[in-house]
């Protein structure tokens, strides 16, 4: 087999993984990163407390693909070794101002009881198409009105700023919203043997169905962070080569085969593959190719992430994330390290991250983010009345959440499958393919194409 030579840019989890896989072939690779450290969106940082925080909750499951979880979590030995296991993710929600315990799946029983019985009816005899891809008429055809109007709405709006008319039935998978809790959980059982049910409603507890996999931690201090590291040594060792703080500026071609690049530091690499994990118009611009023609430009919205660490034990303490859809709340996901990371350590250190999306005008204002935050997560009982801060951090990563319509997700993936075939050696990969968003689908996706 040539050897090729390899280029990926940008350095996030699914690029490590291609870099190993490609490298594992003997080819020349290197990841241009333009951050300092890689690890995108699974990194994690250490405070000068000695807490550690990722970048929300990010709990990496097995793949299922022996292969391929071998190289992300070693052999049963070394994973028994280095990683926590848990059987299914424990979870609270938190809806119309109460808390549900033993789900992340909304109540609608939380609901007023003629909106609850109303909605109820509808669910159970609604007649909506599976075919449907838009939200809205999902929606009611599948949950009816009065639970489309009182659950879906407030929800989707809070979360994506728009309301689900627009969008695409790709919302409810991205945010695990396909079901909602309602009736007994005897009934349930009993109807979700029903597909048309099943579809619909949700087990009362995360620890009923069946997960087809279990999920991992790293143990240690290092949060999800020490996982992208032990990858970046594994591709390290197989000779795959980092330049960090860069980033490419042109891509030079030659009748539509693939030539160099261009670097933000003023070298030029020859390469034959260029992976591109990063948004796709970007490339677009740096190989000057014509943008195609695209609907109304995409929206994004802006991830705040309010890292914190208390005086004094926080109040919840089994969960290891929380889920708060209440719109009445900017808080959306709370992750909860002392409850992730059963280690003596880490268990002291009464530290968690509200992940909030909103706005980018919304999210400039820190100071009073903070100050929402704080108040919320005692209004939620999440820490105590009397808990002090003792270290925050807020971080703002703009426009990185897509405003799901069935029209981005066209064009997403349209944008990648077209920039492949304008040049020969171009492979677009991770979240900015548009072909999925979570991270095993993914890794399972490049490891399905590069292995
Ligand atoms: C708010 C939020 C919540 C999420 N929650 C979940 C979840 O619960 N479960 C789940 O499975 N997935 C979740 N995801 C998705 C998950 O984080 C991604 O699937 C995963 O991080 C994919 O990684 P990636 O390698 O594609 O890209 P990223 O992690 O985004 O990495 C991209 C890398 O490219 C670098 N880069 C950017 N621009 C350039 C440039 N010009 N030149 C060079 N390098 C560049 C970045 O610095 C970064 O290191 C969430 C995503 C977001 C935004």
């Amino acid at each position: 087999m040539t050897q090729e030579k390899v280029i990926i840019v940008g350095g996030g989890v699914v690029s490590i993984l291609t870099a190993i896989l490609y490298a594992q072939k003997k080819h020349d690779v290197t990841i241009i990163e333009k951050e300092k450290n890689l690890g995108g969106l699974l990194s994690s940082f250490t405070a000068e407390t000695g807490a550690t925080f990722d970048y929300g909750t990010h709990i990496p499951g097995k793949t299922g693909i022996t292969e391929l979880d071998n190289i992300l979590f070693g052999n049963q030995h070394q994973e028994e070794e280095n990683y926590y296991r848990s059987d299914y993710l424990k979870s609270e929600n938190f809806f119309n101002g109460e808390w549900f315990k033993t789900s992340p799946l909304i109540n609608t029983a939380s609901l007023p009881q003629d909106l609850y019985n109303q909605g109820i009816i509808e669910l159970l005899t609604s007649t909506g198409s599976d075919e449907e891809q838009h939200l809205h008429s999902y929606l009611t055809g599948h949950f009816g009105e009065t639970l489309t109007n009182h659950v879906y709405k407030p929800v989707i709006q809070k979360l994506l700023g728009e309301a689900p008319d627009n969008l695409s039935i790709e919302v409810l998978r991205t945010f695990g919203l396909q079901r909602l809790i309602g009736l007994t959980n005897e009934d349930t059982i009993e109807l979700k043997k029903i597909p048309k049910y099943d579809s619909r409603l949700g087990y009362h507890s995360y620890t009923q169905g069946s997960p087809s996999n279990y999920y991992l931690y790293p143990k240690g201090a290092n949060g999800i962070g020490q996982w992208v590291n032990d990858l970046l040594a594994k591709a390290e060792e197989l000779g795959v080569k980092i330049m960090h703080s860069t980033s490419v500026i042109e891509i030079h071609h030659e009748n539509n085969v693939l030539n160099s690049v261009s670097t933000s530091e003023g070298s030029s690499i020859d390469c034959n593959q260029l992976i591109w994990s990063i948004a796709t118009p970007l490339a677009y611009k740096c190989a000057n190719i014509p943008f195609p023609k695209t609907g109304s430009p995409p929206k994004f919205r802006t991830t705040v992430l309010a890292h914190m660490q208390f005086d004094r034990p926080l109040e919840k303490n089994f969960p290891q994330y929380l889920l708060c859809w209440d719109p009445d709340f900017l808080s959306y996901r709370i992750t909860l390290y002392p409850n992730i990371s059963p280690d003596s350590e880490r268990n002291r250190m009464n530290n968690l991250t509200v992940e909030i999306l909103t706005s980018a005008e919304k999210a400039s204002d820190i100071d009073t983010l903070k100050e929402t935050i704080y108040g919320e997560l005692k209004q939620l009982q999440v820490i105590s009345e009397s808990a002090n801060i003792t270290y925050d951090k807020i971080q703002v990563i703009k426009n990185t959440f897509p405003v799901l319509t069935p029209e981005f997700i066209e064009s997403a993936s349209n944008l990648s499958d077209k920039l492949e075939e304008s040049v020969k050696g171009i492979k677009v990969i991770g979240r900015a393919s548009g072909k999925a968003f979570f991270i095993n689908d993914l890794l399972s996706q490049a490891y399905k194409r590069f292995a």
